[in-house]
């Protein structure tokens, strides 16, 4: 079974539309396929045939449900060893290429300590190769991997695969994501944006799995978002949905580098975190970031203001308490607006920071207008530092689904 063979059969509306209920749902009787995409139960069973004699789907004994009692039925899901996708993360400054099976497995995969704001063809080049290794180790048949999912750091179109706008990584504006990856590894090849990349593979495979409505956050440098809406990214009109980061909070509030004043990541990042303490460090205010000796204050990380919150530094545990604050009262906008299932928040220093966490959480359920019905689930991705990643490979099937193959 070749990709090519899969690419023709999903031309078939009928077989894409029963591979995408086994995509979203991840298992499924054929009942349930039958009423969810109207598609008669004879219908049904004779694609599930030809599905199954080409080993792409198969019979499982998994609950769709696991918190359901009672005999579980049969159902059906993709054969995970059916086909693969590789997912690509470029960042700042660790990269990273991964193989991931249809239910999210990964197969195997490699980090690059790489430059990502040096020579972008270089970069592409660097990380072609390194996704070459990862298939040769992990053995795989090559004409089973169905294509390329790039997260980026960025706004991109994703139609075309070029980048629009990245203030993280500015060199890459104009560059042809797609084009590069394609013509250096034959694969179709996709671009989708980090924090769109992060809530599909965490809704797909990880602690939103089932969920329908989901808001995904990524705190970093900056703040990005992705929503998921009815199991599928919502990308808006020009792909550009999401950018949760700037949102305006605060009128007259510090200056972001989109040109505007009080963004939401100007309140609440890593470097906003980063830049209240040197500001209030400047003051000459009395905390436990000055023990060091020749300390440079200019250098104040995250890391350093959480270390010291937690050895119970009064104005530390106020600047986290202050960003968790303002995160809360961004989302508490977005629930509003969307009453979401579950925000799941990306795994990182201020996330994974019990006291930021909890500040988060108060302020949504306090600013919830339709209460605790309205108030959605907080939870931290399960998946970890592979959601991003896992997520760029799932864009893959989605787009094939989507009708996009190449
Ligand atoms: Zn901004």
């Amino acid at each position: 079974m070749s990709r090519t063979t899969l690419f023709s059969i999903v031309r078939q509306k009928n077989i894409a539309s029963v591979l995408k209920v086994l995509h979203l749902e991840r298992r499924a009787s054929r009942a349930r396929i039958s009423s969810l995409t109207g598609i008669s139960r004879s219908t049904v069973s004779n694609i599930i045939s030809k599905l199954e004699k080409l080993q792409i789907v198969e019979y499982t004994n998994e609950r769709r449900d696991p918190s359901l009692v009672g005999r579980p039925g049969v159902s059906l899901r993709l054969n995970p060893k059916a086909f693969y996708a590789l997912g690509i993360e470029i960042n700042v400054f660790t990269s990273r290429a991964m193989l991931v099976g249809l239910d999210g497995g990964v197969i195997g995969k490699q980090d690059i300590e790489l430059n990502g704001r040096s020579n972008p063809d270089q970069v592409l080049s660097i990380l072609a190769e390194v996704a070459d290794q990862v298939i040769s180790k992990s053995g795989t048949d090559r004409e089973r991997i169905i294509g390329i999912g790039v997260s980026f750091m960025g706004l991109t179109d994703h139609t075309k695969g070029i980048v629009i706008r990245s203030t993280s990584l500015p060199e890459w504006n104009r560059v042809n994501i797609v084009e590069g990856f394609q013509e250096r590894l034959a694969f179709p090849a996709y671009v989708e944006n980090n924090a769109n990349a992060m809530v599909l593979g965490e809704t797909r495979f990880g602690i939103g799995r089932g969920k329908n409505n989901v808001l995904g956050v990524a705190i970093d440098e900056g703040i990005g978002g992705g929503i998921i809406i009815n199991k599928r990214l919502y990308m808006g009109s020009h792909a550009a949905a999401g950018e949760i980061g700037h949102m305006s909070i605060v009128q007259a509030g510090p200056l972001c580098h989109c040109g505007n004043r009080g963004c939401l990541r100007t309140l609440t990042s890593e470097s906003a975190v980063e830049a209240n303490a040197i500001r209030i460090f400047k003051t000459g205010v009395k905390t436990l970031l000055r023990d060091r000796e020749h300390f440079d204050y200019m250098k104040i990380t995250v890391q350093d203001v959480i270390a010291a919150a937690r050895r119970g530094d009064t104005c530390c545990k106020d600047i986290i308490s202050e960003a968790g604050w303002y995160l809360g009262k961004g989302l508490v906008n977005l629930v509003n607006v969307l009453n979401p299932e579950m925000v799941i928040l990306n795994e990182g220093p201020l996330p994974s920071f019990e006291p930021f966490f909890e500040e988060v959480k108060k302020t949504i359920a306090e600013g919830s207008y339709a209460g605790k019905l309205g108030t959605p689930e907080l939870a931290i991705s399960a998946l970890g530092e592979d959601a991003v990643c896992v997520g760029a490979a799932s864009v893959v099937m989605d787009r094939l689904l989507a009708g996009n193959e190449k």
